[in-house]
């Protein structure tokens, strides 16, 4: 067996793939074998290297060198000046940012738990997963642990969910053990649906088998013989690669009928979602499953005793589910040193707007934001200032630059009446009017709404019509409160936590940017948005 001096990793993902991925791909391919370097450069289409908006990303390593804007023209200087001489090819270089020495030092500050794959390795060969010890976990349940152990050690790893409300995992897995229907389901959530998140389809994309492992682990510890993964339908390359190691897996006797030669059968199948954000709802998201509008339903009862066809159901986000393979691998005492007390192991993130590295980082539980930011992010383009940071999506809070220390878990975060949601974090410097921020994220709860009940099916449209006033100057100084008291009575009477939750943004918004807001009413504008109608020729 040839052992490779350098390895060439080209992130395929669905983003790189618009900028032409594919092509970049198969350049090296042909360029590396045409040079006679086959025997020693290995080309590997790998998932998203952990950055974005930077076109193709090659990677090559073990030197740590990472390109950017790559195109098939550009092949050829890789292949001659940095495979055949160890020049690398300068103007190419993905650009880097104090404090961060070189790209590569993005990943060795970040603790990769869900995507310790991720850039790393194949997704469609099943191959490599198990060469990083994937599927050990699964073998090691089936074949020496209870399900009760299994249930057990995840309980006592402390993993709670990833999907934003942060409940204990093995207390969900627990109750659908314990219920009484022996029909039992394990649905992964894939559903991501709001702006700027992208974290599953990630993860989705750059390690299917952990998705899959952990998926037949939790079918083992509840005694489910059938899993569902429900993806969102535009993430086809996610599909594609999920339904892709559905069947390698199974190849192997690893899913399917007596996996690992047990007793115990697992079938996975996919399922993609018509890309409503409601269905990301647990409830919503099973209705769709069973061929019905994505309405969530009234709660109790539970997914855990009445889910998919009323059957006990465990529904998990991609993220959580990610998690498993390893505590069980290296041990919920292992698990339990990373983050913090409460909030044990790692979130993964992305980091989007006016940053330098746009893309996808893992960090434990209770780093802070700052560290996010101005460390794992690259900080703001040079000569700007930070305006505020919109941390957990659209259902998010708004902070300002005093608040970049906060720590982020589930439980620092609730002190401050912000989430960890979506693991979204959206950096914004001066130059954004925080009326125009706040109505991007109004518009998109008033299109996604799916309109089952009236305080969010008319509070999201009353709120766009206020939040519109603001915008062209026509509201006066009651808009702000009345706001406020829309949010809260949706709060209180909405049916699910689409409208519950528009009131984190609005009232995080006012209460850090009362000045700004107020500075948008009585026929004025903020000094923002004054420039912008000059630039445009407007009287401001
Ligand atoms: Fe539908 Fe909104 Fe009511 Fe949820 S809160 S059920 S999304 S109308």
């Amino acid at each position: 067996m040839n052992l490779a001096r350098a390895h060439v990793l080209v992130g395929v993902d669905d983003e790189a793939r618009l900028a032409g991925a594919d092509k970049v791909l198969a350049a090296f391919r042909e360029a590396i074998a045409a040079s006679n370097l086959a025997s020693e450069v290995q080309v590997v289409e790998t998932g998203s290297l952990g950055v974005s908006g930077h076109g193709v990303v090659v990677a090559v390593q073990p030197d740590g060198v990472y390109y950017a804007h790559v195109t098939p023209d550009d092949v050829g200087a890789i292949v001659e000046e940095h495979l055949l001489k160890g020049r690398p090819v300068q103007r190419l270089l993905l650009p880097t940012a104090a404090p961060v020495a070189r790209p590569a030092d993005v990943l060795t500050r970040q603790k990769r738990v869900v995507l310790k794959n991720c850039g790393v390795i194949d997704p469609e060969r099943i191959e490599e997963y198990i060469a990083t010890g994937g599927y050990e976990a699964l073998g090691q349940a089936v074949t020496e642990m209870t399900p009760e152990a299994v249930i057990e050690a995840v309980k006592r790893s402390g993993l709670r969910g990833r999907g934003g409300a942060g409940f204990p995992t093995g207390i969900k897995w627990s109750a659908v053990r314990t219920a009484s229907d022996p029909e039992r389901y394990v649905v992964c959530n894939a559903d991501e649906g709001e702006p700027g998140t992208f974290k599953d389809r990630l993860i989705l994309e750059g390690d299917p088998h952990r998705l899959l492992e952990a998926m037949a682990i939790a079918g083992y510890a509840v005694g489910a013989h059938v899993g569902i993964v429900y993806i969102r339908g535009e993430y086809q390359l996610s599909i594609a690669r999920t339904e892709r190691a559905i069947r390698d897996a199974e190849a192997l006797g690893i899913l399917g009928d007596r996996v690992f030669d047990t007793d115990f059968s697992f079938r996975v199948e996919v399922r993609p979602g018509a890309g409503a954000y409601v269905c990301g709802e647990e409830t919503a998201l099973l209705e769709s499953l069973e061929g019905k509008r994505g309405w969530p339903r009234i709660k109790p009862p539970y997914p855990v005793t009445c889910g998919l066809w009323a059957k006990p159901t465990v529904v998990n986000n991609v993220e959580t589910l990610a998690n498993v393979p390893d505590i069980l691998r290296l041990g919920p005492g292992w698990y339990r040193t990373l983050g913090t007390p409460t909030c044990p192991g790692t979130k993964v993130y992305t980091i989007l707007g006016n940053v330098r590295y746009p893309g996808l980082v893992e960090v434990e539980m209770g780093t802070p934001l700052r560290v996010l930011v101005h460390e794992l992010g690259g900080g703001l383009l040079p000569g700007r200032t930070l305006k505020g940071v919109l941390i957990g999506g659209a259902a998010g809070a708004f902070l300002p630059p005093a608040e970049l220390d906060v720590r982020l878990d589930f439980d620092s975060l609730a002190e401050r009446a912000a989430a960890l949601g979506s693991g979204a974090v959206l950096v914004m410097d001066e130059s954004a009017c925080m009326v125009d921020m706040l109505s991007s994220v109004l518009r998109f709860f008033r299109h996604e709404s799916c309109g089952q009940c009236v305080p969010c099916r008319s509070g999201t449209d009353v709120l766009v019509r206020l939040i519109s006033s603001l915008q062209t100057g026509t509201g006066d100084r009651y808009t702000l409160d009345r706001m406020v008291q829309i949010v809260d009575a949706m709060r209180a009477a909405s049916l699910c936590p689409l409208g519950q939750s528009v009131a984190l943004p609005v009232r995080s918004a006012l209460a850090a940017f009362r000045d700004e807001f107020a500075s948008h009413v009585d026929g004025r504008l903020c000094p923002q948005c004054q420039t912008t109608a000059r630039a445009h020729g407007l009287s401001a």
